[in-house]
């Protein structure tokens, strides 16, 4: 019994032989994809009742799996727009000191919307702000994801090294640890579903080396590995970061993270910039993985993580559009354009190719978050996670080659996004909320948490 059949689209699978079908067709039941191949759908598939997409014109790839955001920041976005990292958190911190759960809902929502328009299927978040008295922070990305209907992957983030005792984080916007590790039980407590087809799953993420205790990592581990759910932070994002672990900690920060349990492979660290040969050795052999953030790299001023060296060495990669606040444009394939531009610059034509970005935003994104079994690939039996991308239309019609349309051309309109095998968006337009509700409730949200 098929309930949806696209047929008569280029297909990128990103199985396992990395199979394509230049005309092909995808059946879907319920929430799972049933038959996948070139040609028509077999003779012997039942099509009784099912909704059938003409999908000619069309390249369907795997849903993308973004692997680091932090929501909450849509609302706080073109603020210190020419500084460095440490330079845009001080002048950030004391915005976010003043989000509440009406502002994170409507970013949420507005950030999630607008990751669906762009082929996201899949989104972690990193949630490191809980100001007293702000409400159910944590809750409200929760609820936005329900309702947009993204697949997501939440961490209960935190910071406990205040100002007054080191850290860079203003003592106003931290949490002292008891308050934090209780918090993040209940967390996983009241959301992680580890069960097949899983639409959710917590992760626990301590925010960086320089907003953290190292008393709070170990326990995080502990909290982590003892509840059976996946670690993630940030690291080696900046030269100032790489500064400040070596004259606090007289080591480098993957140094540091090795010696707090933290390298592993239920552990995935965002960003990952400033590696040296060892670093990346050490996360190849421990299967540590990295989130690439591009565009908040390079809108930071921070470097190029060294991606293809990452990749020969073994390390899983995905890609991630991080914060909106340092990533005004939050569009998960264009991170997957930029992380092949930016690949290139450093290394030459050769250093990554359309297809080894596609699965950066596809099954190996899925593998750093603990879901290669699956999502990440077209195959029978795994998740009806799909984006339909329209590739012959102004901006892409003859182009000899459709996944370079897709990566190194225009975004292109997305025709059809299923999540689950539920429709998301359709003809590039969000189908389970109002966009343009969502986008006067994200002004009223950017001006409330405004200074
Ligand atoms: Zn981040």
């Amino acid at each position: 019994m098929t309930s949806v059949l696209l047929r008569g689209c280029h297909i990128v699978t990103m199985d396992s032989g990395r199979a394509e079908y230049a005309s092909g067709h995808i059946a879907i039941e319920g929430n799972t994809i049933t038959s996948v191949g070139p040609g028509p759908a077999p003779a012997d598939l039942d099509l009784a009742g099912a909704s059938v997409v003409d999908a000619s014109g069309c390249l369907a790839t795997p849903g993308l799996v973004n692997t680091h955001h932090h929501l909450y920041q849509w609302a706080t976005r073109g603020r210190a727009v020419d500084s460095t990292l440490f330079g845009w958190l001080t002048e950030l911190y004391p915005v976010w000191a003043r989000i509440d759960e009406q502002v994170v809902a409507d970013s949420a929502t507005a950030a999630l919307a607008w990751l669906a328009r762009s082929g996201c299927s899949t989104s972690t978040d990193h949630h490191y702000v809980f100001p007293r008295g702000g409400g159910d922070v944590l809750g409200a990305t929760v609820a936005a994801a329900r309702e947009v209907g993204l697949r997501f992957h939440p961490t209960r983030g935190s910071m406990d090294l205040g100002a007054s005792s080191g850290g860079l984080p203003p003592d106003e916007v931290v949490e002292d640890i008891d308050t934090i590790l209780a918090a993040t039980s209940a967390a996983i407590s009241a959301y992680h579903d580890p069960s097949p087809g899983s639409m959710l799953q917590l992760g626990v993420a301590p925010c960086s080396p320089f907003s953290v205790t190292g008393e709070l990592m170990r326990a995080a581990a502990a909290l982590a590995r003892d509840r059976g759910v996946r670690l993630h932070t940030h690291v080696a994002e900046t030269l100032d970061e790489d500064e400040h672990c070596r004259s606090r900690f007289g080591c480098t920060p993957v140094e540091y993270l090795d010696s707090l349990g933290w390298l592993a492979d239920d552990v995935w660290l965002a960003h990952g910039v400033h590696l040296d040969d060892a670093a990346i050795a050490r996360l190849a052999a421990t299967g540590t993985g990295i989130a690439h953030c591009p565009s908040s790299n390079a809108r930071l001023g921070a470097g190029i993580c060294r991606t293809a060296d990452l990749l020969a060495a073994g390390v899983p990669v995905g890609l991630g559009v991080d914060g909106a606040a340092s990533n005004e444009e939050s569009s998960l394939i264009g991170e997957a354009r930029q992380a092949v531009l930016m690949a290139r610059a450093v290394g030459g034509p050769q250093a990554m190719t359309v297809r080894r970005s596609l699965e950066l935003a596809t099954r190996r994104g899925a593998r750093l978050i603990g879901r290669a079994d699956e999502i990440g690939s077209l195959e029978v039996g795994k998740l009806a996670d799909v984006a339909l991308w329209r590739v012959d239309g102004l901006p892409h019609a003859g182009v000899a080659d459709p996944v370079a349309a897709l990566v190194l051309g225009a975004r292109p309109p997305l025709d059809l996004l299923l999540v689950n095998g539920a429709v998301v968006v359709a003809r590039d337009e969000v189908r389970t909320i109002d966009e343009p509700a969502a986008a006067r409730a994200a002004s009223r949200a950017a001006a409330r948490a405004a200074p």
